[in-house]
C-alpha cells in the first residue's frame, strides 16, 4: 500500500507527517510517498524524508497512485478525486455538502476531529494536541502585540502592574493559555459553562468566575451544550464586567457542531482600554466576539482582535510532530501487519471518525446535518 503525504494549502505551515513518522510507516511495510516540498514550512526538507525511506514525488503522482492520502485540510483536495482514502481534520459537521460529494465519489474519509474523546483515543486526539499548542501560542501572540509588560515589576523608575488576562472557555486550549499566562506573570480570570472546569482552572492559578444556572452538559461527552437565554444574559453581564478590566482576552468557547457563541459584543470591545488585545481561537466557527474576522487581524478603537483558529500552525515543527504521532496511532487501527488496509467498523474509534465509505456518508451526526439542510 502507498500512503501519500500531501503538501497543505498555502495558509498552512504544518504537514501531516514529519520524516520520523514516515520512517515508522516504512518499517511497517507501507510505501510512503511525499509531495515535493510538503514539509518545507515545518522545517522538514525533502532530503529528510528520503533519508527516512520515503519517496519524494510530484503531487500528480500521489493523487493518481497513493491508496491513502494524508492531508490536514480539504481545501486543495481536487473536487473530482475518486476512490481514495483520506485522513485529516475536515470539520464534517460544518461541511456536510462536501461530505455528501465525497460519499458519491467513493472516498473513504476519516476526520480525526470526530474521534470520540475516550481514554483509548487520547493518543490520536488531534484536537487536544493542536489545541494545547494553540493555547500556548495565543498567549505569546497576545504578549507580542500588547504594548505593556505581562509580569509585575517594581523598579527604581516606577512600578508596573501585572497584565490582566481573561480567558473564555477552559477546554484544552484555555487551560494551556491559563498556564502560559500565569508563567508570564499575568493575573488570570476564567469563564466556562462546565462546572467541572472550576477545579482545573484553580489548580493552574486562575480565578474561576461562576455564573449560576448553566445547562447540564453531563450527557455531552465532556463538551459544552447550548445555554438558555436567561443564562446567556447573566453570563453576558458578568463577562462585560471582566472584559472592561482586562488587558488581554483569549476566547476559545466552542460547541461541537454549532456556531461558536458570541460572548464579547462590539460594545464591550468599545469599552476596553486602547492597546488591549483579543485572540479569538473560535474564529473558524464564527468567533466568540462580534468583531472577529476569521484569518484576519482587525483593530477597533485601539483594540487588536486576532481571528485565528489555526494558531498551532505558528509552531509548525512541534505541531506537525504531535499531529503526525496522532495520525500514526490512528493508522495502526486501519493498517494490518502486511501493510494493507483492514477496516474494522466494530471498533468505535474507526467507526466514530469515518465520515464517508462505500459510496455514501456513513456518520450518523453528519447524516443528520445533511437531512436538516
Ligand atoms: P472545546 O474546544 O469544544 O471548547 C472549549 C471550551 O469552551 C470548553 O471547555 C467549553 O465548555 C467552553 N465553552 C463552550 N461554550 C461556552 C460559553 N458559552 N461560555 C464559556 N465557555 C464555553 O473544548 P475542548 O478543549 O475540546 O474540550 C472539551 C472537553 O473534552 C473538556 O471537558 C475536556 O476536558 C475534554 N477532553 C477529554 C479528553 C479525553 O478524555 N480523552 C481529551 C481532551 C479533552
Amino acid at each position: 500500500m502507498i500512503v501519500g503525504v500531501l503538501k497543505e494549502p498555502s495558509f498552512e505551515s504544518r504537514v501531516s507527517l514529519l520524516a520520523e513518522g514516515a520512517a515508522t510507516l516504512t518499517k511497517r511495510k507501507v510505501e510512503v510517498w511525499v509531495e515535493s516540498g510538503a514539509g518545507e514550512k515545518a522545517f522538514c526538507p525533502d532530503s529528510e524524508y528520503e533519508k527516512a525511506g520515503a519517496v519524494v514525488r510530484p503531487r500528480t503522482d500521489l493523487l493518481a497512485s497513493a491508496d491513502l492520502l494524508l492531508s490536514i485540510h480539504f481545501d486543495d483536495i481536487p473536487a473530482l478525486l475518486q476512490h481514495k482514502m483520506l485522513v485529516g481534520i475536515y470539520q464534517p459537521l460544518y461541511n456536510p455538502e462536501l461530505m455528501s460529494a465525497w460519499g458519491r465519489q467513493h472516498i473513504t474519509s476519516f476526520s480525526l476531529d470526530m474521534l470520540p474523546r475516550t481514554t483509548r483515543a487520547q493518543s490520536m486526539d488531534v484536537l487536544s494536541s493542536q489545541a494545547n499548542i494553540a493555547g500556548y501560542k495565543a498567549v505569546l501572540t497576545a504578549a507580542d502585540l500588547f504594548p505593556r509588560y505581562f509580569p509585575m515589576f517594581m523598579t527604581a523608575a516606577g512600578s508596573i502592574p501585572p497584565a490582566k488576562v481573561l480567558i473564555l472557555g477552559a477546554g484544552v486550549a484555555g487551560l494551556q493559555a491559563i498556564a502560559t499566562a500565569r508563567r508570564l506573570g499575568a493575573v488570570v480570570e476564567v469563564f466556562d459553562t462546565r462546572p467541572a472546569a472550576k477545579e482545573e482552572v484553580m489548580s493552574l492559578g486562575g480565578k474561576f468566575i461562576e455564573v449560576e444556572g448553566a445547562a447540564d452538559a453531563s450527557a455531552a461527552g465532556g463538551y459544552a451544550v447550548q445555554q438558555s437565554a436567561e443564562f446567556q444574559q447573566r453570563q453576558k453581564e458578568k463577562i462585560a464586567a471582566s472584559v472592561g478590566k482586562a488587558d488581554i482576552v483569549i476566547t476559545t468557547a466552542a460547541i461541537p457542531g454549532r456556531k461558536a457563541p458570541i460572548l464579547v459584543t462590539a460594545e464591550m470591545i468599545g469599552a476596553m482600554k486602547r492597546g488591549s488585545v483579543i485572540i479569538d481561537l473560535a474564529a473558524a466557527t464564527g468567533g466568540n466576539t462580534e468583531l472577529t474576522v476569521d484569518r484576519e487581524t482587525v483593530v477597533h478603537g485601539g483594540v487588536t482582535i486576532v481571528g485565528n483558529s489555526s494558531l498551532a500552525a505558528g509552531l509548525p515543527y512541534d505541531a506537525s510532530k504531535l499531529y503526525g504521532r496522532n495520525v500514526l496511532n490512528f493508522l495502526q487501527l486501519i493498517i494490518d501487519k502486511e501493510g494493507g488496509i483492514a477496516l474494522n467498523f466494530a471498533d468505535d474509534l474507526v467507526k466514530g471518525c469515518c465520515i464517508t465509505h462505500d459510496g455514501q456518508v456513513v456518520h450518523e451526526r453528519v447524516l443528520q446535518m445533511i437531512d436538516h439542510g
